[in-house]
């Protein structure tokens, strides 16, 4: 939808065409001030949300309306462009807040810290840019250590999820398709036997 156009003289109200506070006749973006209040502002807004969601269902029973983003599918690319695009947008009209200094952000970053010891320095200053490495010996031994633990987690997470993937599959197979893979099998432990007596 395009931006909203003035219906009433600048400084009434669109929606109950009363005055506007003389100073407040346009917005920060030097655009006339449609409404006089939050309130009028609501109301406004949600009287044009119920003749939208009209105009959309007519669109869509006539075939007109394509989704969008069938047309313009989002890429990694294009998602990253956006949001640096975002966040350079509100830099320049200095609404950009650093996400580290929200109430949320501190709280968490007051939290002791997950690991404790050389691990947690190891961490900290590959945090801070450093090279695995760089680091001393020791700290980088205490990296390589907590590494392997993280990739044979994640291994048998992986095993899990291809378990339960394998089971719904075999439950939703026919009782002859069963068969033809128990077949496939069976002639493959075939070969595998062949193979070993050789
Ligand atoms: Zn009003």
């Amino acid at each position: 939808m395009s931006k909203p156009e003035k219906v009433a003289p600048v400084g009434t109200c669109d929606y109950c065409g009363k005055g506007i506070p003389v100073g407040e006749w346009w917005t920060s973006k030097g655009r006339p001030r449609l409404h006089c209040s939050l309130e009028c502002r609501q109301a406004a807004n949600s009287r044009k949300m119920e003749n939208r969601a009209e105009w959309m269902r007519e669109r869509i029973e006539s075939g007109d309306w394509v989704n969008p983003a069938t047309i313009n599918k989002p890429t990694s690319e294009t998602i990253s462009q956006n949001s640096r695009a975002a966040r350079l947008r509100e830099e320049e009209e200095g609404r950009w807040r650093n996400p580290g200094i929200t109430p949320e952000a501190r709280a968490k970053n007051s939290e002791p810290h997950k690991h404790t010891g050389l691990l947690a320095s190891a961490i900290e200053k590959m945090g801070r840019g450093a090279k695995l490495k760089e680091l001393p010996e020791d700290e980088r031994e205490a990296y390589h250590v907590y590494a392997r633990q993280l990739r044979s987690a994640r291994k048998d997470e992986i095993n899990q999820q291809y378990r339960e993937r394998y089971r719904r599959a075999w439950a939703a197979m026919t009782e002859e398709e069963k068969e033809t893979q128990r077949e496939k099998w069976r002639q493959q432990n075939r070969k595998r036997a062949q193979k070993k007596r050789k």
